[in-house]
């Protein structure tokens, strides 16, 4: 998809045209924003500008180098992502790699980069290096890196992608120019849900997921009926906790906490919750879980503004404890309800 078909951020992609359009473009960009907004499909655009022949710095999009790039098989384009990332899109088997597929972006991976980039294209006028997940990269791996940023090889341009851009040396996003990403506006996620969804789902449910999916397309689509009914399970079953209940703070965090992924999701449900819980103590009406509005009223009864709060900074420490991988996610989920109901 070349670049000009990227819809609803047009504040980055207005950048990277710009920057084509002059043909100056720096070696090395951060495209960063939240999950699932657009920012890899942003990427390949720009690629396909810079190595495309029929249209150079646009990117037809549709001839032999446009389209190897989206099959990631360009010979002057190269990805670089953690092998487990490798693994979860299906672009190797775990048999590929003798130990744990890694998280981590690894210094050998920057360093067979760096090989690569010490030759000159071989088809394009521009070698691309693209990053997945570029946070993921280890403190050796970044520092490996921050040399071919300093004294960058002729004609290269590297696109380091991140939702998490404070996870990088501020050395290396100094020396990057920034495209920043947005969550994508509601509308055009709920019609996307709508257009992509075989079964066919109503205009209610699909702004209803919409919402639920925070601007992140991804997520959008990730997002099932069933997964809404969960939702609704999660919070009724938080609801009914009490303080000096501990059986019932177990039994959900035994529910929830069945593994990383129930986890996470279940987090993610009462972050929205909270700030459903606190829009209704003010007294607004556009609440994300619009179908749990009575609930929400209720819930204001049950907490102040401040304890509110509260449950959301130990929400949010669950959560990184969690995506974190320190220990137990049952065990975290456990620490959390005791915590939030014996102030
Ligand atoms: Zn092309």
């Amino acid at each position: 998809m070349p670049l000009s078909e990227v819809q609803s951020q047009a504040h980055a992609v207005d950048a990277l045209s710009s920057a084509l359009g002059k043909k100056q473009v720096h070696h090395a960009w951060l495209f960063h924003g939240p999950d699932g907004v657009g920012k890899e499909l942003a990427a390949m655009g720009f690629a396909q500008a810079l190595v495309c022949l029929d249209e150079p710095y646009v990117g037809c999009g549709t001839c032999a180098a446009c389209t190897r790039v989206v099959r990631r098989n360009h010979p002057d384009v190269t990805w670089v992502m953690p092998e487990a990332e490798q693994v979860e899109r299906g672009l190797a088997g775990r048999s590929d790699f003798t130990n744990t597929p890694s998280r981590d972006i690894r210094i050998d991976q920057v360093r067979a980069l760096q090989e690569r980039l010490a030759f000159r294209a071989l088809e394009a006028p521009h070698k691309v290096a693209l990053f997945v997940t570029a946070h993921a990269m280890n403190q050796p791996a970044q520092n490996a890196l921050l040399k071919t940023l300093e004294e960058p090889p002729r004609d290269t341009v590297l696109i380091l992608i991140s939702s998490a851009p404070d996870k990088l040396l501020p050395t290396i996003r100094s020396r990057c120019a920034k495209a920043a990403f947005g969550p994508l506006p509601l509308e055009f996620i709920a019609n996307k849900v709508k257009t992509s969804s075989k079964k066919g789902v109503e205009d209610g449910l699909a702004r209803q997921i919409a919402a639920m999916a925070a601007g992140s397309m991804a997520r959008a689509l990730a997002l099932d009926p069933k997964a809404l009914e969960q939702r609704r399970e999660t919070i009724e079953a938080f609801e009914k906790l009490t303080p000096n209940d501990a059986s019932g703070w177990i039994a959900l965090a035994e529910v929830m906490g069945e593994d990383r992924g129930t986890a996470e999701a279940g987090i993610d449900v009462l972050q929205i919750w909270f700030r459903d819980v606190a829009l209704a103590q003010v007294g607004a009406e556009n609440l994300v879980n619009a179908d749990l509005a009575p609930l929400a009223m209720a819930a204001t009864s049950r907490v102040s503004p401040a304890g509110l709060q509260r449950r959301a900074g130990l929400l949010e420490e669950a959560k990184n404890a969690i995506t974190q991988r320190n220990g137990s996610t049952r065990l975290q989920l456990e620490r959390m309800f005791i915590e939030m109901f014996t102030a």
